[in-house]
């Protein structure tokens, strides 16, 4: 194997091995170096998504919500269903499997498009040179006319409550746990937190969520924040704000956890088990040799513009280890940018459209501005909202809850965001970010033929609702 190549990915992630097998497919020498190691201690690709991050977890969400479905809402179609049973090491097992097929497809995907895999850990020297360490403590340099760091994120450890993975978890350590906790505790709030939450409350955990912030979901619009926070207080979650926690014990073989509570009191809680979910911080320790070349910005991340370009020649950084949301998709589509404009193209990225879901039930999505970010741009604006309860196909699927909400600007119409809490909405969401990618009115989307009974047509009807045009509830704006 020559080790000069025209381009040489750090990490296998979704933003790595998506800019890898681009790049084979432009023609281009690639080869792509990945550290992680499996379950079975093997190398792995995929990095956080397929191996702990969104697959692993979304089989684990599916699971548990086939139980609590089964156990708690065939009653309502007349369905009974008694002695249900769970077994929490099977479901663990079968996210395994969807794991190992996954990282295996693409480690075909690799040889199918030529892309080098090199197993180690890797480090950037200057002149675009990379060392590699493999598992045996072998270094091998290498060279590329251009380099993408991919290197991702991990989770970020607070002193309060340092991880063990036996009793105080992170997100990784969440996705093995073998029985369910009696009592849960989660801190933080946000996206990670509530989707694990989720899957032990179903199995049966007493779920109690401790978030620093005073308002809930604070980057999402807020008045789906709040109808969320309303739908998962029904589902049992128990939601503290302004309760930061300041230390952990572990006493008994239980975790006492202190908080600060809104009243700047310290309260106490116990639990089976804590889990950790207060961010991702980026990778690059031990990345960057002196003379790399490439800097990092004020939030120790790479610095990239607006093209993932360090500024040091042929050398690029993209997805989570770079600026903007920490989301699989958005590190892909720069992947993908990237390898293409080393091969002479000129795509970009539009930041502006890009979708973010919370997989609870109902899923949170959105795409485009929240209604406060509007507000605060000084843009005049109309809303148009559908609520699911007066959807035919919600009520048949005896899914009610939640709302579509569409943010229009007030003159020339053009959708500006999309936010949704209900069922399917991760995927109601992608249709409405389909139609702003082509730069659509809200009218647009209200003109065009929407199958019947679909849980779409609130889409439809709440982007007629924008302009007082809603056939299905009572408009709050008069029809022109
Ligand atoms: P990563 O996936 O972190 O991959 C980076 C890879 O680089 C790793 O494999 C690492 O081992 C490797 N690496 C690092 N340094 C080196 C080195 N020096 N040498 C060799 N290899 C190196 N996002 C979504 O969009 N949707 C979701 O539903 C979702 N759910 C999530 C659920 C959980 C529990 C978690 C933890 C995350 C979730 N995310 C989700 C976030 C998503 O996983 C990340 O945004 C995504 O994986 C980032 O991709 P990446 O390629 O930038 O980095
Ligand atoms: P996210 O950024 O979506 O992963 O969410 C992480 C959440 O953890 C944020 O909402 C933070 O406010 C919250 N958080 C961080 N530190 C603490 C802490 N010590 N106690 C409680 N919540 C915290």
């Amino acid at each position: 194997m020559s080790n000069k190549f025209d381009v040489l990915v750090i990490g296998s992630g979704p933003a790595g091995y998506v800019a890898a097998i681009r790049a084979a497919q432009l023609g281009l020498n690639t080869a792509c170096v990945e550290k992680m190691t499996g379950k079975d201690g093997k190398p792995t690709l995929g990095g956080t998504c397929l191996n702990v991050g969104c697959i692993p977890s979304k089989a684990l969400l599916d699971s548990s919500y086939k139980y609590h479905e089964a156990k708690d809402d065939f009653g309502i179609h007349g369905i009974s269903a008694d002695g249900i049973k769970m077994d929490v090491p099977a479901m663990v097992g079968r996210k395994d499997k969807i794991v190992k097929q996954l990282t295996g497809g693409v480690g075909s995907l690799f040889k199918a498009n030529g892309v080098q895999h090199i197993v180690g850990t890797a480090k950037l020297h200057g002149g675009r040179k990379v060392s590699v360490v493999d598992f045996e403590g072998n270094e091998t340099v290498y060279e590329a006319d251009n380099v993408i760091i991919a290197s991702g994120s991990t989770p970020i450890d607070i002193p309060p409550a340092p991880v063990d993975n036996e009793l105080i978890l992170d997100s990784t350590g969440a996705l093995e746990i073998q029985e369910v906790p009696e009592r849960l505790g989660v801190i933080g709030a946000g996206v990670i937190g509530l989707e694990l939450g989720s899957v032990w409350n179903r199995l049966g955990s007493e779920v109690v969520l401790l978030e620093a912030m005073d308002s809930f979901l604070a980057m999402m619009d807020q008045q789906i924040a709040k109808d969320s926070a309303k739908i998962f207080k029904k589902q049992g979650l128990d939601i503290r704000l302004k309760s930061r926690v300041t230390g952990s014990e572990i006493k008994d073989g239980k975790v006492v956890v202190s908080y600060e509570d809104a009243n700047g009191e310290t309260q106490t809680e116990t639990f089976d088990k804590l889990i950790v979910c207060v961010g991702r911080k980026p990778n690059t320790d031990g990345l960057l040799a002196d003379d790399s070349g490439v800097k990092l910005d004020e939030r120790g991340r790479i610095y990239v513009n607006d093209l993932c370009a360090t500024g040091a020649p042929g050398i690029w950084a993209v997805g989570d280890v770079v600026r903007g949301p920490m989301l699989a998709h958005k590190g892909s589509e720069e992947g993908v940018m990237v390898a293409e404009r080393i091969a002479g193209q000129k795509p970009l990225v539009n930041y502006d459209i890009i979708p973010n879901v919370i997989y609870t039930h109902p899923e949170v999505a959105s795409v485009g501005r929240t209604e406060e970010q509007v507000k605060a741009d000084g843009e005049e604006y109309n809303v148009g909202v559908f609520p699911f309860a007066a959807s035919g196909r919600a009520m048949a699927a005896n899914e009610t809850a939640g709302m579509v909400k569409i943010i229009a600007n007030a003159e020339t119409d053009r959708v500006l965001g999309c936010h949704i809490v209900g069922p399917s909405a991760a995927d109601l969401v992608q249709q409405v970010a389909l139609a702003m990618e082509f730069g659509t009115s809200a009218e647009d989307i209200g003109m065009t033929v929407f199958g019947h009974p679909t849980l779409s047509e609130a889409v439809k009807e709440a982007a007629l609702a924008v302009n007082g045009h809603a056939i299905h509830i009572q408009n709050r704006k008069r029809r022109k």
